[in-house]
C-alpha cells in the first residue's frame, strides 16, 4: 500500500454480494492505487453484532475515500417482527450517516446488448443518459399521517436543497463527453403547472444554471412528457435532474432500458464526504454460492466510484470498455440473454476475462 493509495470500505453484504464483491477486489487489485478494507453489513452484520450496521462500520464508511456496498438481505433475516433487525436499515442508516443526498443512476445499454431491451434496436441505439434523483427531501420525508378516511403525505423543497442537487446534476453534465464543450445538457423534470415545490424547483434550477453553470444548456420537462420521451426518444437526454419520487419512478422506467438487472450501477453522493458505490440489484438468494453471479454491476459500479468517487475519470473509461469489450465477444452469465454467437460463463470467467480487457 502506498501513501496515495485511496481507503476503500467494501460492504460485501449477503447472498451474492460476497461473490461479486470478491471479483471487485480483483479489479481494484488490478487498477492499482487502491487499499480495501471489508466490513459487514446487512444480514451478516445482524449475525455477528445483532445490528444491520454498527456504530465502528459507519465510522470506517466515514473516514474512507469512497464505499463499494454490493447487497443486502434474505429470506434468512426476513421477519414480521417490527423489533427485530432487518439488513435494509444498514442502508438506510448509511444514507443517513453518510449524509448521501444525491442519486445517479447511468443508463448505458452495452452495444452488444441492444437486442436484450424491450426496446426496439432502433431506439435505444446510442443511449447514454444519468437519472440525477434528489434523494433526502419531498414527499418521502414530509410529514404524513392518517385522519380517519383521509390521509396526507406532505411534500415540500427548500432551495437549498434544490440548489446543491442541481449543482451535482451541472457538474456531472460538464464531466460527461462533450460536456466540456457545452454539449452535454441538463433535462430537470418536475411537475411545474400543478405544484408549488416544482415551481420553486425550476425557478432554483433556472438560478443554479445562470449563476455557476451557464455554458451547460439547460431544458425543463413536465414528469408526464419526460415518463413518454424516455422511452420514445431515450438517446436524445444526457442528464436527468429530479426530485425524490418522480426520480425514483423515472430510474426504474430508465434502467428497463438496458433490459438487464445484472448491469446496472448507482452512486449516492453527499456533500464533501465519500460516497456510496453499488449495484441495482439485489442479493439474489436464489443463485447465491453457485458462481453465477453477474459481476458487471459491481464493475460498473467501480467504475462510477473511480470517476464520480475518486475523480479518476481514465480507470473509469478503462473499466467501462474493458465490460463492453467481454460482451462483445459473445461472454454472458446466466442473467444475460445468450443466442447467436455467445458463451454462457460464471462470475470468475467472467472476471478473468474483464481483467484480460482492461
Ligand atoms: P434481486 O435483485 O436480488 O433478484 C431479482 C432477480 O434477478 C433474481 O432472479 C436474481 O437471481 C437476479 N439477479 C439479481 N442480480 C443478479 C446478478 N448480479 N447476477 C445474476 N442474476 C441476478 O431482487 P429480489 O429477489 O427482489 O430481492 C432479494 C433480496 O435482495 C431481498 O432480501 C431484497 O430485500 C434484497 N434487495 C437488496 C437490495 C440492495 O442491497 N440494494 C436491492 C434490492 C433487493
Amino acid at each position: 500500500m502506498s501513501a496515495e493509495d485511496a481507503e476503500i470500505v467494501l460492504l460485501p453484504g449477503d447472498g451474492i454480494g460476497p461473490e461479486v464483491g470478491a471479483a471487485a477486489v480483483r479489479l481494484l487489485e488490478a487498477l492499482g492505487g487502491t487499499h480495501v478494507t471489508e466490513h459487514p453489513i446487512g444480514g451478516a452484520s445482524i449475525d455477528a453484532h445483532g445490528t444491520a450496521l454498527t456504530d465502528e462500520v459507519l465510522a470506517a464508511c466515514r473516514a474512507a475515500d469512497a464505499v463499494l456496498l454490493c447487497a443486502v438481505g434474505g429470506p434468512k433475516w426476513d421477519t414480521t417482527d417490527p423489533d427485530a433487525p432487518r439488513p435494509e436499515q444498514g442502508l438506510l442508516g448509511l444514507r443517513k450517516g453518510m449524509g448521501l443526498f444525491a442519486n445517479l443512476r447511468p443508463v448505458r445499454p452495452s452495444a452488444a446488448l441492444l437486442d436484450a431491451s424491450p426496446l426496439k434496436r432502433d431506439r435505444i441505439e446510442g443511449t447514454d443518459l444519468l437519472v440525477v434523483r434528489e434523494l433526502t427531501g419531498g414527499i418521502y420525508f414530509g410529514d404524513s399521517g392518517r385522519d380517519g378516511e383521509r390521509a396526507h403525505d406532505d411534500c415540500a423543497y427548500t432551495v437549498e436543497e434544490v440548489t446543491r442537487i442541481g449543482r451535482v446534476a451541472f457538474s456531472a453534465a460538464a464531466s460527461r463527453p462533450g460536456g466540456d464543450t457545452g454539449a452535454a445538457k441538463v433535462t430537470s423534470v418536475d411537475k411545474a403547472n400543478v405544484l408549488e415545490t416544482s415551481r420553486l424547483w425550476r425557478e432554483t434550477v433556472e438560478s443554479v444554471a445562470a449563476d455557476e453553470f451557464a455554458e451547460i444548456p439547460l431544458e425543463h420537462l413536465l414528469v408526464d412528457n419526460a415518463a413518454m420521451q424516455l422511452v420514445s426518444r431515450p438517446a436524445d437526454f444526457d442528464v436527468i435532474l429530479t426530485e425524490n419520487l418522480f426520480g425514483d419512478i423515472l430510474s426504474d422506467e430508465a434502467a428497463m432500458l438496458t433490459g438487464s438487472l445484472g448491469m446496472l450501477p448507482s452512486a449516492s453522493l453527499g456533500k464533501d464526504g465519500p460516497g456510496l458505490f453499488e449495484p441495482v440489484h439485489g442479493s439474489a438468494p436464489d443463485i447465491a454460492g453457485q458462481g453465477m453471479a453477474n459481476p458487471l454491476a459491481t464493475f460498473l459500479s467501480v467504475a462510477l466510484m473511480l470517476r464520480h468517487g475518486l475523480e479518476r475519470h481514465q480507470g473509469a473509461a478503462r473499466v467501462e470498455q474493458a465490460v463492453d469489450a467481454v460482451l462483445e465477444r459473445g461472454l454472458r452469465t446466466a442473467d444475460l440473454s445468450g443466442g447467436d454467437g455467445t458463451r454462457e460463463v460464471g462470475t470468475d470467467e467472467m472476471t478473468e476475462a474483464v481483467l484480460a480487457a482492461l
